[in-house]
């Protein structure tokens, strides 16, 4: 019994080489912004895949259908994301982007809780579009840590979508 107490904690420096590296993991936690009251919550890490909900309104935080953004809404979901946010630019008079809306729909069911999808109508909302540059529709634009990583202009098949969200995570 003593013997496993000491080996236990012969073997524990072995494990510790980096020791801010062993404190980032231990106390590791991912911000995932409320898609219902826009609320930042940190979740531990290794509780994501356990349903969260939000600290404050108590909804699940991955819901498996795409978020409605908006001017209002659109810097605090993007940028207090820890997870990243593909963002849908669309609007209800474009063809393409009645299309490409169910590929978006079953995106955000097969990566729930590791990708947040979001849909923006552009006619309803103009400021945003204008800030990044979106000349046509549909835009697809893939923000990591609050920044562009990805944009894909036009209707594109899933698996061309699905190939450049397997590069972001
Ligand atoms: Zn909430």
């Amino acid at each position: 019994m003593l013997r496993g107490v000491s080996r236990r904690r012969a073997k524990r420096p072995d494990n510790h080489e980096d020791d801010s590296a062993s404190l980032t993991e231990v106390t590791a936690t991912t911000n995932i912004v409320c898609p219902h009251c826009d609320i930042v919550n940190r979740i531990p890490a290794a509780r994501l895949g356990d349903r969260p909900v939000c600290g404050k309104c108590k909804q699940a935080l991955f819901t498996g259908h795409p978020l409605v953004l908006n001017d209002g809404n659109f810097n605090q979901q993007l940028t207090r994301s820890d997870i990243p946010v593909v963002v849908d630019f669309w609007a209800p008079w474009c063809g393409p982007c009645k299309a490409i809306g169910p590929i978006i729909e079953q995106l955000a069911v097969s990566f729930d809780g590791k990708v947040k999808f979001c849909r923006f109508n552009v006619d309803d909302n103009p400021l945003t579009p204008v800030k990044f540059g979106i000349k046509a529709i549909p835009t697809l634009i893939f923000f990591k840590d609050g920044h562009v990583a990805e944009q894909v202009i036009g209707l594109v098949a899933r698996a061309k979508l699905e190939e450049a969200l397997n590069k972001l995570l």
